[in-house]
């Protein structure tokens, strides 16, 4: 094979230069990242071989082996996994498969990187890693069926390709230390390093040591197991210490953060499992941008790692959930397919589902600053399973938190605190969907339940709408947007109705786009404003969807004006007495537009609105 020079992505050499130089003092991570590595390289051959035997080649002695050379610098881990051919090679090791990584970058900038180590570890620093403490890296591959391929790079620019040495399936990862890095070219440096970040790591690691035998100047090469290859999730909880978890968890996650919470359980009686699970404290980073939108929990049968791709084991609405389930119960050699239709999984999933929603809701009573920052990051996601989660609904919805008319900016009430505090004879959740806080809070749809001392629910998250309303009712409470429908009150506005009959009527006829013109009992203060259809969109949402390019409907809404507002009255009254005065027609515009303003909508014509808001105000204040 030719030799070929290749380019990193311009993003990517910007990251090795990041990595290597803000994670410094943490660079020991590094050699936890590639045993992590090579630990899923085995597992993936040793599932894939579980059906196709033949992919073994004879080896299935899994191991994972460190080798130190003083002399040479070099420091070696290598495996009998799955391997990689030319074509993986350059785009796992050459390539980053996430798009966002330049807006990712601009962030650390901004966010000052030197202090903020936690962030790049958001990243998933993984192979990378290597170059904080080698000057040059080479991975030597080979797969099942194909020829051994070499990768190389000193991590600045660029990597060659050329023909690789390996014998035998898998890959070796030698790293050309540098000056500064030569503590890892000492056993206990790895030994400690090992016992640190990898003691539960399933396969053996492995350190080659020398002996040397002084007397017959020769030298022998031994084995030394540095791991004990207990399985974290089998162990007892009692006999396992924080630091461990967490570095378990970041064995798995390859998150550099620790875990917010740790759920560690054994499921006894109908269906038998063992479950460690982890609550992240932030998004990771792939989740961000890759918006993968399943789950993707490790299963284990008996031990032996079968796959992290199986959606019935989590719902996509928990994905943010990191962990282990181990099942003893399961058929081993079987195909995936097979496995994916156990009716077991459906009752292991249903197992992890209300055990996560009674964490989190122990959580939310307990430590609720600490939910505050679960909800901040990941109550998006959580909302989605009132949508798809119906048997779970409730549950979920008690979790819920949302700013209210009772709240302060950024403080937040249950739906149950809510319906605890309802006023007698009030029967509905009513709530208001907008962009923020500020448009919400003075809405026009607010005046009659603010008068009416009402409190409201404020949805400003773009998914309450499609999913809060779906679920119907809470605790026997339907939900009522301030906007939309009627309010119930109609009735008292009878002889106003009579008086303005042929106005509302002149109205409709003289606007487009508006279904109907009526009276308002919701407003007290603002003159106009625009109601939907019970089940419509609110327009900030029908803006937001056009916005992403997504085919919304022409909404039609009702327009409704105030009867006591003085400005409604005078339009009145310029009605009744010369229904062709130019004035007239421009005021009514001005009424829709007004609407429009109040709720955070565009106007229609912006132009046409500010000047004949500009010629009110030169009439006002008595310049023309
Ligand atoms: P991550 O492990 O988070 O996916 P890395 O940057 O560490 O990210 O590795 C990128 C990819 O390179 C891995 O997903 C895997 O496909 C491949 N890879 C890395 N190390 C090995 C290895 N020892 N054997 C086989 N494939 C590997």
């Amino acid at each position: 094979m030719a030799e070929k020079t290749m380019e990193f992505k311009t993003e990517l050499s910007q990251l090795l230069h990041l990595i290597t130089h803000s994670l410094y003092s943490h660079r020991e991570v590094f050699l936890r990242e590639l045993i992590s590595n090579a630990c899923d390289a085995i597992d993936k051959i040793r599932f894939e071989a579980l059906t196709k035997t033949e992919l073994l080649d004879g080896d299935s002695d899994w191991k994972i082996l460190i080798d130190i050379d003083k002399e040479a610098k070099t420091l070696t881990i290598s495996d009998n996994g799955i391997g990689m051919d030319e074509e993986s090679l350059v785009h796992n090791l050459g390539t980053i498969a996430h798009s966002g990584t330049k807006a990712f970058l601009s962030r650390l900038k901004d966010e000052g990187l030197k202090d903020n180590p936690e962030l790049i570890g958001q990243f998933g620093v993984g192979f990378y890693s290597a170059f904080m403490v080698a000057d040059r890296v080479t991975v030597d591959s080979r797969m099942h069926g194909a020829s051994a391929v070499q990768w190389t790079s000193d991590g600045t620019g660029s990597f060659t390709i050329t023909e690789g040495r390996r014998e035998s399936r898998g890959t070796t990862v030698t790293l050309h230390l540098k000056e500064d890095a030569s503590e890892y070219l000492e056993e206990y440096t790895i030994r400690s390093i090992v016992k640190k970040f990898s003691d539960f790591v399933e396969h053996p690691v492995v350190l080659l040591t020398t002996e040397k035998d002084e007397e017959k100047g020769t030298e022998e090469k031994k084995e030394e197991q540095l791991n004990t290859r207990k399985a974290i999730w089998l162990r007892a909880k009692s006999e396992i210490t924080s630091d461990e978890y967490n570095e378990f968890y970041k064995h798995i996650s390859h998150d550099f953060n620790n875990p917010s919470e740790v759920i560690h359980y054994n499921a006894e009686g109908a269906i038998e499992f063992k479950a460690l699970l982890f609550i992240p404290e932030k998004k990771p980073f792939d989740m961000i941008m890759n918006n993968d939108p399943k789950a993707h929990l490790n299963l284990y049968v008996q031990r032996v790692f079968i796959s992290n791709e199986f959606e019935n084991l989590l719902p996509a609405y928990l994905r943010f959930v990191k962990g282990v389930v181990d099942a003893a119960d399961l058929p081993l050699n079987v195909s995936r397919e097979i496995l994916q239709e156990n009716p077991q999984l459906d009752k292991i999933r249903r197992n992890l589902v209300s055990r996560i929603l009674k964490t989190l809701s122990e959580m939310k009573t307990k430590n609720y600053d600490k939910y505050l920052k679960f909800y901040a990051e990941f109550g998006p996601m959580l909302k989605e399973g009132l949508q798809s989660d119906f048997e779970n609904s409730e549950k979920i919805a008690d979790l819920l938190l949302f700013e209210t008319t009772a709240t302060k900016p950024g403080e937040m009430r249950s739906l149950a605190d809510y319906v605890e505090s309802m006023k007698d004879g009030q029967e509905e959740i009513i709530y208001l969907a907008a962009e923020h806080r500020g448009i919400a809070e003075n809405s026009p749809f607010l005046e009659g339940f603010k008068a009416a001392g009402k409190e409201v629910l404020f949805m400003l998250d773009p998914i309450d709408e499609f999913v809060i309303p779906r679920i119907g009712e809470y605790k026997g409470k339907k939900f009522k947007a301030a906007n939309k429908g009627d309010v119930g009150d109609e009735e008292t506005l009878k002889d106003e109705q009579k008086k303005f009959e042929g106005f509302l009527g002149f109205i409709k006829e003289k606007l487009s786009g508006v279904k109907e013109v009526r009276l308002s009992t919701r407003l007290k203060e603002s003159p106009a404003c625009l109601v939907g259809d019970e089940y419509s969109m609110s327009p900030h949402i029908e803006a937001m969807m056009r916005r992403m390019g997504q085919p919304v409907p022409e909404q039609e809404r009702v327009l409704e004006l105030n009867p006591s507002h003085p400005v409604v009255e005078a339009v009145q009254s310029m009605y009744e007495a010369d229904k062709n005065d130019p004035k007239l027609s421009e005021s009514i515009e001005l009424l829709r537009d007004l609407a429009h303003v109040a709720e955070g909508s565009k106007v229609e014509n912006p132009a046409a609105f500010s000047s004949r808001i500009a010629a009110l105000m030169a009439r006002d204040l008595g310049t023309k």
